[in-house]
């Protein structure tokens, strides 16, 4: 019996870069979708909510020219295309996929409708959530932690390249150690960066765990689904 009967998924839109430096890699999305696959087929419902950092982020206002809330929407309209390239991926290997998006584009998605994909969620299809929270000033990180909670998802899988988190930044200190399991509480302490704290506040408003773990590692998905200790859970 898999652990979470529901999940949330959580990858950004860098990872999709795999070993290139822009757009995305058609290895890694077939190894996304191997991985998804392979607790779909444990019965587990599994939605998704990518990022798209990739293509385009709205930050950058200084370096692009561009103002900050119209670049957003350029940002959420990435993670369009990215969820676009997901579905494809998955759907080559059997599965059944709906993509909703926060951001009305009828000719390629449903809108977002959450009962609705609750329903698809049901009937074994894979959600994707596209264009985060259809609101500037957002991050997908948010809308993966809202979506979750509106969804009643047992928990927010945050797959990253790192795996799990560290008492310090493992990049740039060598005795940092990984947590198995952190309190919320204890991020905010100590200020370790999970998500943004809009996403990272919603989570533990409304007691939703997250588990932050290397998306990157062959079965991950899977042994962390049945229950193995993988990343470190935050709750
Ligand atoms: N974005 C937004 N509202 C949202 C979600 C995303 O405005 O609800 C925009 C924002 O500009 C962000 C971009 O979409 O920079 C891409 O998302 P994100 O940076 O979260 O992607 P990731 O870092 O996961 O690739």
């Amino acid at each position: 019996m898999p652990k979470y009967k529901r999940i949330l998924l959580k990858l950004s839109g860098e990872a999709l870069m795999g070993s290139k430096n822009f757009g995305m890699d058609s290895d890694v999305i077939a190894q996304y979708a191997r991985e998804i696959k392979s607790v779909t087929d444990m019965g587990v419902e599994v939605a998704l909510v990518i990022g798209g950092g990739n293509i385009y982020r709205g930050m950058n206002e200084a370096e692009t020219g561009i103002e900050r809330a119209h670049g957003d929407y350029m940002g959420m309209l990435a993670t369009v295309i990215n969820g676009m390239a997901l579905q494809a991926g998955l759907e080559k290997t059997g599965l059944f996929t709906r993509l909703q998006s926060a951001i009305k584009m009828e000719q390629i998605a449903e809108p977002y409708i959450r009962r609705r994909a609750i329903r698809h969620l049901e009937k074994g299809r894979v959600v994707i959530f596209g264009a985060g929270t259809g609101n500037p000033y957002f991050t997908t990180d948010t809308a993966g932690s809202l979506r979750a909670i509106e969804i009643n998802a047992d928990v927010i899988l945050k797959g990253t390249r790192v795996d799990g988190v560290y008492t310090a930044d493992p990049e740039k200190d060598p005795t940092a150690t990984k947590y198995e399991e952190v309190s919320y509480q204890e991020c905010l302490t100590k200020n370790l960066r999970i998500m943004d704290m809009t996403a990272f506040t919603l989570c533990m408003e409304n007691n939703l765990p997250i588990i932050v773990f290397d998306m990157n590692k062959e079965g991950n998905l899977k042994k962390l689904v049945e229950g193995e200790q993988i990343g470190t859970l935050i709750r």
